[in-house]
C-alpha cells in the first residue's frame, strides 16, 4: 500500500515537473496585435516584476531595479516599452548583456530591446527617470491638505507606466509583482497591492502583488498619510486634515462591496481601500487594484459624490478582473463599468438615483457627440487609436454609449438572463483579457442565441452614434427639475419649498439645461437666493462655473473664484470643462491667463489635454 502510493507519487511528481519545466520554456497564451505597445510577447514575455527604489524628493528622480521573470520561446531578444527613462545597466540571468534604445515615438517612446539567451527566465534593469515623467507628479507641501510635507503619486492609464518602470505595457500582459520603495522617513509609501497601514521607521516599505495585473495597474503613492480601516477589508488613506471627513463620506464602502458581489460574484482582490490624493489628481478616480485612486473633489461631506466608489470597486471586475485586450477596446473596461456602477447605486439607493447618474451620463453623451461631430469614427465603441495616443478614446463614449448599450441590451433580455450572463463572463474570464470580437462571440453563444433573441450589437458597436433602439432613460425628479426651471424663466419666481431637498444630481440637472438666453439678471437672482458660486458640492460649482463662463455672468466674484479653482483642482473632466467654456464664449485670453499660473499644478494627463484644448 505505501509502496504503491510512493510509486503514485513518483509518477505525479514526475509528470509535474514535466509540466513545469515546459510551462517555463512555452509562453502559455497567445497575443493578439497591439498598436501601443513596442513588446512582442508571443517571443518573450514578462510575468513577474521585482522592484527595488529609492524615491528622491530632493532631485524629483525615481531610480532602482526592475528585475523580471521572463518566460521565452527561445528567443534572442525581449523588448520592453521605455519613455523618458535612464537606463544604466541590464543584465539576463545576472550576467551583463548589452541592449538598445530604439527611434523615440512621441506617444510610445522607446522600445528597449535586450539580449536574451535561449535559457534566460530572468533579466534586470537598473535605470533612473527624468523630469520628463509623465507618470509621476511631484506636489510640495504647499499643494498638499496639510501643507506640511511633499507628495508623490503616479497615472499609469494608459501607457505612462513606462515613463517610470521599463516594462511590457500592454493591457494583455499580466503580471505579479514585489516591490520594495525606499521614501523619506516622514511619508509612507502605498500602492496597487498589499499595504502598510502605518508608517514605518526606516522608511522602507515593502509591497506584495499576487494577482496577475496589467502594467498600467501599478501605482504608487508618497505622503504623509494615515489609515483609518471601515470594516476588516475597506478603508481609507488620506492625510491628517482630511481623513475623518473621508472616511465619514466613504463609509458606506463595505456596503458597496456587498452589493456588488451580490451581483457578480465575489471579490477577488481581498482589500479594498481608497486614497484620497491632493486635489491635482487627474481623474475622478483610478482603479488600481486594492487601491482606488481618488480625488478630493468628491468629498462633499453629504456621500452625494460617492457614486464615484461605486465606478472605481466596480472596476475590480470589469477592467481589472477581465481586462481590454488593447486600448480599441477601451468600452469593454468604462462601459461595463458604468452599467455595474449604477446596478451598486441603484442597489443600496434606488432607482430613483440610478436613474438620474444614468441620465446625466446620456446627457454627457450628447454633449461628446455633438463635439465629435467632424470625427464620427471616434462615436464607434470599437476603435481604431493606432498611431494616436490611446489617450484619445477615453472619453464619454466609451463610458456613456458604452453603458447605453448594456442598459438596452438589459431591457431586451430581462435583467434575471443579463445577471446572469454577466456574471459567467467575468468568472470566464478572470484574470485574463478580452477584445470586442470575443466579446461578441460570448454574447452570441451566452446569451442572444441561446434565447433567440436579435439583437443589434454590431450596429452598436461599429457605427458611429447612437442606435434608434437605445433605451429611454426617465427619472420623475428631473422631469421635476425642468418644470422648476421653466416656471422660473418665465416668471422669474422659483419654489424655494421645492428646491431645498433637492440632491447635488438635481441642481446639476438644473444648472446644465440653462437655455442660451437666460438673463444675467436671472443668473445673479439664483445666485443670491441659492449661493451656487460659493457652493461646497465641487460638482455644482463646476457646472455653474461653466454657464457662468458661458453666459457673460461677473456677480459675487465669481471669476476670481474660477481661477482659484482651476488653479488648485486638477481632475482633468472639470478643468477641460470650464477652458472648453472660455474656448467656446470666445475668452480664450481669460483663460490664457488663468491657465499661465495654474498649468504647473496639472498633472501631464490634463495638461496634456487643456494644451490642445487651447492650442498651445
Ligand atoms: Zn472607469
Amino acid at each position: 500500500m505505501k509502496n504503491t502510493i510512493f510509486l503514485i507519487l513518483a509518477i505525479l511528481f514526475t509528470l509535474t515537473s514535466c509540466e513545469t519545466a515546459k510551462k517555463e520554456t512555452t509562453p502559455s497564451k497567445t497575443y493578439i496585435e497591439e498598436p501601443h505597445s513596442y513588446a512582442q510577447p508571443n517571443d518573450a514575455v514578462i510575468t513577474h516584476l521585482d522592484l527595488d527604489i529609492d524615491v528622491d524628493f530632493e532631485s524629483q528622480i525615481i531610480s532602482g531595479t526592475a528585475t523580471y521573470d521572463i518566460e521565452n520561446s527561445g528567443a534572442s531578444q525581449i523588448i520592453l516599452d521605455s519613455k523618458f527613462l535612464e537606463i544604466e545597466n541590464v543584465t539576463a540571468n545576472g550576467e551583463s548583456t548589452t541592449f538598445e534604445l530604439g527611434k523615440f515615438d512621441e506617444a510610445l517612446g522607446q522600445p528597449l530591446t535586450i539580449q536574451i539567451q535561449e535559457d534566460t527566465n530572468q533579466i534586470a534593469v537598473s535605470y533612473k527617470t527624468t523630469a520628463k515623467t509623465e507618470a509621476l507628479q511631484w506636489l510640495n507641501a504647499q499643494q498638499t491638505a496639510d501643507k506640511t510635507n511633499p507628495f508623490l503619486f503616479t497615472q499609469g492609464q494608459a501607457i505612462l507606466t513606462r515613463t517610470w518602470i521599463p516594462i511590457q505595457d500592454s493591457p494583455q500582459i499580466r503580471i505579479t509583482y514585489d516591490a520594495t520603495v525606499k521614501v523619506p522617513l516622514e511619508l509612507m509609501a502605498v500602492m496597487s497591492a498589499e499595504n502598510p497601514k502605518e508608517k514605518n521607521e526606516n522608511g522602507v516599505y515593502n509591497f506584495k502583488m499576487k494577482q496577475r495585473i496589467p502594467a498600467y495597474l501599478i501605482a504608487l503613492a508618497v505622503g504623509d498619510i494615515e489609515y483609518k480601516a471601515i470594516s476588516n477589508r475597506t478603508g481609507v488613506y488620506a492625510e491628517r486634515s482630511m481623513l475623518d471627513k473621508v472616511h465619514t463620506e466613504f463609509s458606506d464602502m463595505e456596503k458597496m462591496v456587498v452589493a456588488a458581489e451580490d451581483l457578480y460574484g465575489d471579490y477577488d482582490w481581498d482589500q479594498f481601500d481608497v486614497i484620497v490624493l491632493p486635489p491635482s489628481f487627474p481623474f475622478g478616480g483610478m482603479e488600481n487594484p486594492r487601491l482606488t485612486f481618488a480625488t478630493p473633489t468628491v468629498i462633499a461631506g453629504d456621500k452625494s459624490l460617492t457614486s464615484l466608489v461605486a465606478h472605481e470597486l466596480a472596476h475590480s471586475w470589469s477592467g481589472n478582473l477581465v481586462t481590454n485586450a488593447t486600448w480599441n477596446d477601451f468600452w469593454l473596461n468604462e462601459g461595463f463599468t458604468v452599467y455595474f456602477e449604477i446596478r451598486i447605486m441603484e442597489a443600496l439607493y434606488g432607482k430613483e438615483r440610478a436613474n438620474m447618474l444614468a441620465l446625466i451620463g446620456r446627457q454627457d453623451l450628447e454633449d461628446e457627440l455633438e463635439a465629435l461631430k467632424e470625427s464620427p469614427n471616434d462615436t464607434k465603441l470599437k476603435l481604431d487609436l493606432k498611431g494616436r495616443n490611446p489617450d484619445d478614446g477615453m472619453n464619454s463614449v466609451a463610458y456613456d454609449k458604452g453603458y447605453l448599450f448594456l442598459r438596452t441590451l438589459e431591457e431586451t433580455v430581462g435583467r434575471e438572463e443579463m445577471d446572469a450572463f454577466l456574471k459567467s463572463y467575468f468568472k470566464k474570464n478572470a484574470f485574463s483579457t478580452t477584445n470586442t470580437e470575443d466579446f461578441i462571440t460570448y454574447l452570441n453563444e451566452n446569451l442572444l442565441d441561446k434565447n433567440g433573441i436579435t439583437f443589434n450589437t454590431e450596429e452598436w458597436i461599429y457605427q458611429p452614434g447612437v442606435p434608434a433602439n437605445a433605451a429611454v432613460i426617465e427619472s420623475d425628479a428631473f422631469s421635476n427639475v425642468e418644470k422648476t426651471l421653466e416656471t422660473f424663466l418665465a416668471t422669474n419666481k422659483i419654489n424655494t419649498s421645492i428646491t431645498q431637498n433637492w440632491t447635488p444630481q438635481e441642481w446639476v440637472h438644473f444648472i446644465r439645461n440653462f437655455p442660451e438666453d437666460i438673463s444675467i439678471a436671472q443668473m445673479q437672482q439664483l445666485d443670491d437666493t441659492f449661493n451656487l458660486t460659493t457652493s461646497t458640492n465641487s460638482y455644482i460649482t463646476m457646472v455653474w462655473y461653466e454657464q457662468s463662463i458661458l453666459n457673460g455672468y461677473h456677480g459675487n466674484k465669481v471669476d476670481s473664484k474660477i481661477a482659484d479653482f482651476l488653479n488648485t483642482v486638477g481632475r482633468r473632466w472639470y478643468v477641460t470643462t470650464l477652458f472648453n467654456a472660455f474656448a467656446k464664449a470666445e475668452r480664450k485670453e481669460e483663460a490664457l491667463a488663468i491657465y499661465k499660473t495654474a498649468r504647473p499644478n496639472y498633472h501631464s494627463v490634463t495638461a496634456n489635454t487643456v494644451d490642445q484644448l487651447l492650442g498651445l
